[in-house]
């Protein structure tokens, strides 16, 4: 059976960062990738630091890729489907092209971030690629100065959003799916002047060139950029099923070093509590390789003590 010092799960620029800080401790490390990193949407990325012109979030995944197996970390197509805490360390059951597989590790790193809830929209891929619709207002709201701005919410996380970008707008709509009476503060919608709408879905569409509301009897509306504000999944399951640590929405606890109340699992990234962003997954992930890397050494000590 393979067994790597430590296993990362998912690579995205947390697992990649990780990977790059272990992979010079000089460490053995595996990432285990499952598929799209949610970086993978990004088409221009203005507050990542470093990159005063933006950077598209594909071509940061391959830099980080790339800087990752530059240490030596070893990157495996495969999706985790079980972890079990052994005496040791950890079992970990991957599902693989070959089928399944059992891979063992003294530590490992949860780095599987979060599924965005997209709704059911023709050509929703090809708007987010082309940032007619948006997922992020802390990340690209900016970018939306002045705009006419429509957000799709569907209870009290579009009426925050729809909030937050009065600060770049005095023209912001919030497209709520379903009765307004669910909204728990109309009042401060209407202080920061931002406009609600019950809609159906059917009635929204979105493309590369436009967002447009048709409502049965209502003129039709174009809006600049539409904003989503419908949630995500967290990928916790792995470390939530042994009992981890985590807030009502599957968002995993961490201790200082990222440690999750898991001994030996730790966390970082989307997946963790806390701000959805590059800037912090990466801090995360620095902090966690470097805890994971002085536990380490601590054991290489002690095994050497012992010849
Ligand atoms: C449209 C959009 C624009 C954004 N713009 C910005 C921006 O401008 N600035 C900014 O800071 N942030 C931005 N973000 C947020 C940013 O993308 C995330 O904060 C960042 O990707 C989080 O990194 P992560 O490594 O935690 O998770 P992710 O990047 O989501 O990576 C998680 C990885 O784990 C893998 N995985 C999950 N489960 C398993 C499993 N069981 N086994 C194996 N692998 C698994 C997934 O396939 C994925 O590759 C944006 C997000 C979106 C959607």
């Amino acid at each position: 059976m393979d067994r790597y010092e430590v296993v990362i799960i998912g690579a995205g620029p947390a697992g990649l960062t990780a990977a790059t800080y272990l992979g010079r401790y000089r460490r053995r490390v595996l990432i285990l990738d499952s598929g799209r990193s949610r970086a993978a949407w990004i088409p221009q990325s203005h507050n990542t630091p470093g990159f005063p012109r933006g950077v598209g979030g594909p071509a940061l995944l391959e830099n980080l890729s790339q800087q990752a197996s530059l240490y030596g970390a070893q990157r495996r197509q495969a999706r985790a489907r079980r972890l079990t805490r052994m005496a040791d360390g950890f079992e970990i059951l991957i599902d693989t092209a070959q089928g399944e597989v059992t891979i063992q590790a003294q530590f490992v790193l949860l780095a599987t971030g979060v599924v965005d809830r997209l709704p059911d929209l023709a050509e929703i891929e090809a708007a987010i690629g082309a940032a007619r619709v948006r997922m992020c207002p802390i990340c690209d709201a900016y970018e939306a100065i002045d705009q006419r701005i429509a957000v799709l919410g569907e209870g009290d996380l579009g009426a925050r959003e729809a909030a937050f970008l009065t600060t770049y707008s005095s023209d912001v709509t919030l497209l709520h799916l379903g009765a307004t009476e669910t909204l728990s503060d109309l009042a401060s919608l209407s202080a920061h002047k931002v406009r609600v709408e019950p809609i159906a879905l059917a009635d929204l569409s979105v493309g590369s060139e436009r967002v447009r509301l048709s409502s049965p009897g209502a003129p039709v509306q174009d809006f600049d950029c539409l904003y989503l504000a419908l949630g995500c999944e967290m990928q916790s399951r792995l470390a939530v099923q042994w009992g981890a640590a985590h807030d009502d929405q599957a968002n995993l606890i961490v201790n200082s070093h990222q440690e999750t109340s898991i001994e030996g699992l730790y966390a970082a990234g989307d997946v963790v509590r806390g701000l959805n962003q590059i800037a912090v997954a990466a801090a995360e992930a620095a902090i966690a390789a470097t805890d994971i890397h002085k536990r380490l050494r601590a054991r290489d000590a002690q095994a050497q003590a012992r010849l």
